[in-house]
């Protein structure tokens, strides 16, 4: 199959990008990597009048760090990010949960403003920005704004991104002290989207009080969901007495609408969610103490 006639539009410069997406609304879409929205395309689930390419602004495709933030701008592939020092050294999570996106391929042109706006709740960098607490640039005619990631993904597949709007960047904070990060996922295959999965964050004070805790879970609903009950349980607690086993029962519990499909049950997810939970916190822990 082959998409629908669309009209292309190459802006040099974000305010002619803004002002394309203002005067066509709804009828056009933005055009990153191209990893999620050309497969749709061609497969005829989606059709747009006016496609949006980033790919000759200048100015969007850098990893900057400053005021205790990195910021990832539009244009930053996911390999890209893959191979930052910056990044690797400032937020390992995002670092650590890239190579689990697809194939080499998709990242060498996927972008992560991209899978953010994409807003997959089985993707990886949703959950990584939730868990984290990033914060999302978003730009339009009238002006911009900055949206919290746990305030950002509104449903599957959608967002607080008002059609006008363009993710100009995704801006990550960098956890102070003695911090830990954990990720793990399952998929079927290497590649695939997973099951389910988990992102931690962990940061605690000299006496191993924890400070501060940051949990979300993939592919458990229509966002990628904060474990709430979770994180409570775990602060002011000392990072060695956490019951992983128990943190995953508790992140499970407050769930309330698990998947189920072909890949399967919302009772097997849960059951997978659950070690993912557990292993992503003995990651995270054994970070801290040997910080
Ligand atoms: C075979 C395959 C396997 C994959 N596996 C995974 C996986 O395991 N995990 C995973 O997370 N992803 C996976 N992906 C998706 C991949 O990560 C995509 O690159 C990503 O979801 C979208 O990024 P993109 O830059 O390609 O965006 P595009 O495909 O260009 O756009 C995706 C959507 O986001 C919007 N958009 C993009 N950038 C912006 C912006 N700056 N502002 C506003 N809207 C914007 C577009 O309008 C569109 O609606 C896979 C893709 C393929 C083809």
């Amino acid at each position: 199959m082959k998409p629908s006639s669309f009209e292309y539009h190459a802006p040099e410069t974000v305010e002619e990008a803004v002002e394309i997406l203002a005067q066509f609304g709804d009828s056009a879409k933005i055009l990153a990597g191209g990893q999620s929205l050309i497969p749709m395309l061609a497969l005829r689930l989606t059709s747009f009048e006016h496609l949006v390419d980033l790919r000759r602004i200048r100015g969007l495709d850098s990893i900057d760090r400053r005021d205790g933030m990195v910021r990832v701008g539009a244009k930053v592939t996911e390999s890209a990010v893959e191979c930052s020092d910056e990044m690797a050294g400032a937020v390992p999570l995002v670092t650590r949960a890239t190579p689990h996106i697809g194939h080499f391929q998709i990242r060498n042109r996927g972008t992560l403003c991209g899978s953010i706006a994409h807003a997959d709740p089985a993707a990886e960098y949703p959950a990584v920005a939730v868990a984290l607490g990033a914060e999302m640039e978003v730009i339009s005619r009238s002006g911009s704004r900055t949206v919290s990631a746990e305030d950002f993904f509104t449903g599957y597949w959608t967002t607080k991104l008002r059609a006008d709007e363009l993710l100009a960047a995704v801006t990550f904070p960098v956890w102070k002290g003695r911090r830990g990060f954990g990720f793990h996922e399952f998929a079927r295959r290497h590649g695939d989207f997973a099951l389910s999965g988990a992102a931690i964050g962990i940061e605690a004070d000299a006496d191993d009080r924890i400070t501060r805790c940051g949990i979300a879970l993939i592919g458990m609903g229509s966002i990628p969901e904060r474990a709430r009950a979770a994180e409570s349980a775990v602060l002011q607690s000392k990072i060695g007495e956490v019951s992983a086993k128990e943190l995953g029962r508790i992140a499970m519990s407050e769930l309330e609408s698990v998947p189920s499909d072909v890949h399967g049950s919302a009772a097997y997810r849960k059951r997978i969610g659950a070690a993912m939970v557990e292993r992503a916190w003995q990651e995270a822990q054994s970070e801290v103490m040997n910080d």
